[in-house]
């Protein structure tokens, strides 16, 4: 399928949708979900625009990852989480909702059950501390 350059993510990286931005570099941004699974649930989409992670290019997949582990890292310390869990879906039988390439970060703590993700909207005046708190730790 072609990829929809008016899709939620896309218009993040073109700046007409705001987020709470945790991590930016040059192939990279990653932000909060504002339907978080669990608290601290945290974006990573390349800039390079691709549904799937079978559309992006090796350099784009690579710098995605690279950002995944900073930011996963900075998630873990931030809530001093057990387990961290990484979550990407290819395509929509898989479940992908929004058809920009996006790693789920997501704190995970014994006995802790998750929400369904993209269900029920964050209060988004808890937003803004939790993106500090996890930028704090990059
Ligand atoms: P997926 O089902 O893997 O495509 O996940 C898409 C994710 O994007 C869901 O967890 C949504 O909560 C999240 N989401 C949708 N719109 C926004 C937005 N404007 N800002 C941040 N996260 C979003």
């Amino acid at each position: 399928m072609p990829y929809d350059p008016d899709n939620i993510f896309a218009k993040i990286l073109r700046g007409e949708i705001p987020c709470f931005k945790i991590f930016e570099d040059e192939h990279t941004l990653s932000f909060l979900d504002i339907m978080p699974a669990t608290q601290g649930h945290t974006l990573v989409i390349p800039k390079e625009p691709g549904e799937t992670l079978f559309d992006i290019s090796p350099t784009a997949a690579a710098a995605t990852i690279k950002t995944t582990q900073i930011v996963a890292s900075a998630v873990k310390r931030a809530f001093d989480a057990p387990g961290i869990m990484l979550v990407q879906l290819n395509g929509k039988a898989a479940g992908q909702s929004v058809p920009h390439l996006h790693f789920h970060i997501l704190p995970r703590f014994h006995g802790i059950d998750m929400n369904l993700h993209g269900r029920e909207m964050a209060d988004i005046s808890n937003l803004e501390p939790i993106a500090e708190k996890i930028r704090c730790e990059i």
